[in-house]
Parts: C-alpha cells; structure tokens; sequence
C-alpha cells in the first residue's frame, strides 16, 4: 500500500508543495516547529533512509540543498537545521527548519499553529526562490 508520503507526491492527498522534479517531492510538514518548516522525499518508497540506494540519496540530498537555500531566502532565520527522523512517516524524508536558535529543533515542543493563508503564502515564497 502507497505511504500518505506517496500519496502527497502523487497529488491524491494535498500538500503545500514547495519543489517538485522527476524523483523528489518537497512540501511544508503539516505540524511545523517553525514557519517555513518543509519535508523533503524521494518518491522512491523507502522506510529509512540509509536503506536508500547511494543515487537516490545523493540526489535526495542536493535535491534538499536547493530548497535550503530558497527556504533560508524566504524565511528569515540564522540557518537551515537539517534532521532526519522517521519515527511516524515510514517514507524517507528530511526535515529543513528554519533556526533562530538551536531550541528550534527540538521535535518535543509545540508545533505552531498557521492558518491554511499563511501556509500558502510561505510555500509560495519558498518555490518562488528556487533556482
Ligand atoms: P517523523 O516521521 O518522525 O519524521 O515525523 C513525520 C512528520 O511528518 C511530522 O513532522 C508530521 O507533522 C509530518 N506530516 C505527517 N503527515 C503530514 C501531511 N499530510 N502533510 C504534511 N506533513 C505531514
């Protein structure tokens, strides 16, 4: 059975979608620790992703780096924080979150609540900077 993460890329289940090519699939995470907060996946179904073949990890990862940048372009922040969990989704997928500080990563604090406007609105700003 597809992952909802398939189901996103395939555009059965809408998303906030940030980036998009043949292979990956980048959309804002739902839940966000921050604005800006996006998930990066390969379409490749893969529950974890040192299981993922060497290409499709590499490419997953230049694939993130592209939307890094455009995600720091568009959202104010001192950095991108850049974490990998898998603890829900079992899809691959790499969390960008925009940090003023490192308390912006943590995962057990209270995800922020955004209007369905703003969501669009960040997503727009993001896939309007990627190059
Ligand atoms: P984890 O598998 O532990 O990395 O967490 C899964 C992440 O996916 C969480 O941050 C969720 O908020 C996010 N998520 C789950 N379902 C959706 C969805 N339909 N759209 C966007 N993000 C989602």
């Amino acid at each position: 059975m597809a992952t909802i993460f398939s189901k996103i890329a395939a555009g059965e289940i809408p998303s906030w979608k940030v980036a998009e090519d043949e292979n990956y699939y980048a959309f804002l995470d739902i839940n966000p620790l921050a604005e800006g907060h996006t998930l990066v996946i390969p379409k490749k179904e893969v529950d974890y992703i040192f299981d993922l073949d060497d290409d499709t990890y590499l490419g997953l990862t230049a694939f993130a780096k592209k939307v890094a940048v455009a995600l720091k372009k568009a959202i104010p922040c001192k950095r991108i924080g850049v974490a990998v969990l898998g603890m829900e989704v079992p899809h691959t997928h790499i969390h960008l979150v925009p940090l003023q500080s490192e308390r912006d990563l943590d995962f057990t604090k209270e995800k922020k609540q955004l209007s369905p406007e703003r969501f669009k609105e960040i997503a727009e700003a993001i896939a309007a900077n990627i190059e």
